[in-house]
């Protein structure tokens, strides 16, 4: 199965001249999604992690099922004004606009090992927001791991200091 076939390119949305990789079409599809899973866990099988953090809201998409699928643990990092409890927050730019990220202060212990997840690699922006977050927090990031990677915005740059994995690249 060539999971390229299963995620719909929109040609300039939410604005023109972005490339937009809608995995929806992917999801939809049982075999594809558990397939997509699988993968992002096979890639990730070397690296010792505590726990899987993962964006919102496409993050969660990924990172919730392997985190059912290894038994780890899943902490959710969210748009400003969603988690119930003390956040700490971070500021950052996008491929389109800019927005801020926020996680509850007590979801990561001091030395926790971390895997991020995403679904997508743009520009790396909200990831690296995402690392600052963990960072603050005493967490170790040991591996950035994204479905998709779209290798002509360079977002591996942004993240040099980091170890990144995806599993289809554009
Ligand atoms: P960035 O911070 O630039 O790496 O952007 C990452 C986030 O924006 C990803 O988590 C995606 O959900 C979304 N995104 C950015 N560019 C695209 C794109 N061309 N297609 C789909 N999603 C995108």
């Amino acid at each position: 199965m060539n999971l390229k076939d299963k995620i719909r390119v929109v040609e300039d949305f939410p604005k023109e001249g972005i490339s937009f990789k809608d995995i929806t079409t992917l999801l939809q599809d049982g075999k594809a999604y558990k397939r997509a899973v699988d993968l992002c866990i096979e890639a990730v099988k070397d690296k010792e992690f505590d726990i899987i953090i993962g964006p919102e809201a496409r993050g969660f998409l990924i990172g919730a099922p392997m985190s059912y699928a290894t038994g780890k643990g899943f902490v959710p990092v969210r748009k400003p004004g969603k988690l119930p409890y003390e956040t700490v927050k971070y500021e950052y730019e996008l491929e389109y606009g800019t927005d801020a990220l926020e996680i509850h202060r007590d979801s990561i212990k001091p030395g926790q090992k971390v895997l991020i997840v995403d679904d997508l690699l743009a520009t790396g922006g909200t990831i690296l927001s995402t690392i600052k977050l963990i960072e603050q927090l005493g967490g170790q990031v040991v591996s950035v791991l994204f479905l998709i990677e779209l290798e002509f915005l360079n977002g591996r740059d942004t993240l040099k200091d980091y170890d990144v994995k995806s599993v289809i690249k554009y």
